[in-house]
């Protein structure tokens, strides 16, 4: 299938487009709207990936490796946990490097390995904190592959930036003296590049790619089936939200005709998706600090991609803020009512449904719980006073050394690591 950018002046098949990341006139590459379907969406994780996935493929020669990309992939679980009778957490954060990224990374990286695309490709990455461990981890000692991730420096937890910089081998983790929105800008002139782009091979691991976009349909229409098998109503869906990746992956699973209501994007201060959400203008703010930091994005990458399906979809979407206040409270409240620990963007997510709550919403609601709390105990840990374990695999990241070298925060200082 060919896709076609949001500037309207490229298209590519399919496998194109994942290997490109950015299109060509500068755009994103849309997933095709298709028409809904009343399937049944098989009976597990993987069953209903394939399912999903595959009409987007038709036609391309993806298609025949795609269930071995998918078991490749989804190598785990993303189980609900219900904490009373209307409301559950969606955990995404069973993966290698405990946020929901792994979802999409570790597609992207079984799909790359099957496109040609050159002996030594070198994958750039921008991370606000998650998504540079789990596309290190997804190509990790994979062959023809070298990762390249950018992070701002001090403002990713302290385990998130040990586990940065704890792969080695093919991997180079950069500690850039700026904001996330300073790293996906220099990730963006990279790309933008062609010479650059030719020397090294550049691709892009961000949320912009398909290739991590498309998967992460799969846990919705996951969810929405189990809550379906188990005679719950359609639930609505609450997803905290930073580049928008992980919330319109939510909205194409909706698009595909699987039982879910609302769409409810929880930000944290970084609000430029709050006023889309309720106005379909989309202004950039500069990048604030909080205590959700995977989610400190100002300039959302996806927002082009919401901008251009709006006038279908801002029926079923919504947003709504927590400040750094309201994430604390929301954390200390799910512990002391549920004895759950959860992460500060998770804690957005709950906060957001307690004002719900309050206005009498009765619903069945799912709240994304998109980062495991251990990967930011410096926050949790003080907050519910006491200790969060640690997951194996986060365990024996962080048991490793780690390093990652300073860079400053200009596209021209990129050219030069590269080389
Ligand atoms: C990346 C991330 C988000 C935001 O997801 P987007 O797809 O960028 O909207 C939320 N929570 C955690 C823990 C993350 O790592």
């Amino acid at each position: 299938m060919r896709v076609a950018s949001t500037r309207g002046a490229a298209s590519a098949p399919i496998s194109e487009a994942i290997a490109h990341g950015l299109a060509t006139d500068g755009g994103l590459y849309m997933p095709p709207q298709l028409p809904p379907s009343a399937r049944e969406w098989g009976n597990t994780l993987r069953e209903r990936a394939l399912a999903l996935l595959l009409p987007y493929f038709a036609d391309d020669p993806l298609a025949d490796h795609l269930p071995a990309i998918i078991d490749e992939a989804f190598t785990f679980d993303a189980p609900l946990r219900w904490l009373d009778d209307r409301t559950a957490l969606l955990e995404l954060f069973h993966g290698p490097t405990a946020a929901f990224k792994d979802f999409g990374a570790r597609f992207l990286a079984a799909t790359l390995t099957r496109i040609a695309t050159g002996p030594n490709a070198t994958v750039l990455v921008a991370t606000s904190g998650d998504t540079g461990a789990a596309v290190a981890s997804a190509f990790h000692r994979r062959p023809g592959f070298r990762v390249v991730i950018l992070y701002p420096d001090g403002r990713v937890s302290p385990r998130q930036a040990h586990q940065l910089g704890a792969f080695g081998d093919n991997v180079r983790a950069f500690r850039v003296a700026g904001t996330f929105d300073d790293c996906q800008r220099m990730v963006k002139t990279a790309l933008g590049d062609r010479a650059l782009v030719e020397r090294h091979q550049l691709t892009s691991a961000n949320s912009i790619s398909l290739g991590r976009l498309l998967p992460q349909m799969a846990y919705y229409a996951h969810a929405a089936m189990e809550c379906a098998r188990t005679g719950y109503a359609p639930p609505s869906v609450i997803v905290p939200t930073g580049n928008l990746g992980n919330a319109f992956a939510c909205l194409l699973a909706r698009e595909r005709g699987l039982p879910i209501g609302k769409i409810m994007l929880a930000t944290n201060a970084n609000r430029a998706l709050v006023a889309l959400a309720a106005t379909g203008r989309y202004e950039p703010a500069a990048t604030v600090a909080t205590l959700a930091n995977a989610m400190d994005v100002g300039a959302p990458s996806n927002a082009e991609r919401l901008l251009a399906r709006f006038p279908q979809v801002r029926h079923a979407i919504d947003a709504d803020w927590a400040d750094d206040e309201a994430i604390g409270q929301a954390i200390r409240r799910t512990w002391d009512r549920h004895h759950e620990a959860i992460c500060p963007h998770t804690a957005c997510g709950m906060e957001v449904l307690e004002r719900l709550r309050a206005r009498g919403d009765r619903g069945t609601w799912i709240v994304a719980a998109t980062a495991h709390p251990a990967k930011f105990d410096t926050v949790v840990e003080p907050i519910i006073g006491a200790r969060v374990d640690v997951p194996r695999p986060l365990a024996e990241l962080l048991a490793r050394p780690t390093h990652a070298e300073p860079l400053p925060a200009e596209p021209s200082a990129l050219a030069k690591a590269l080389a």
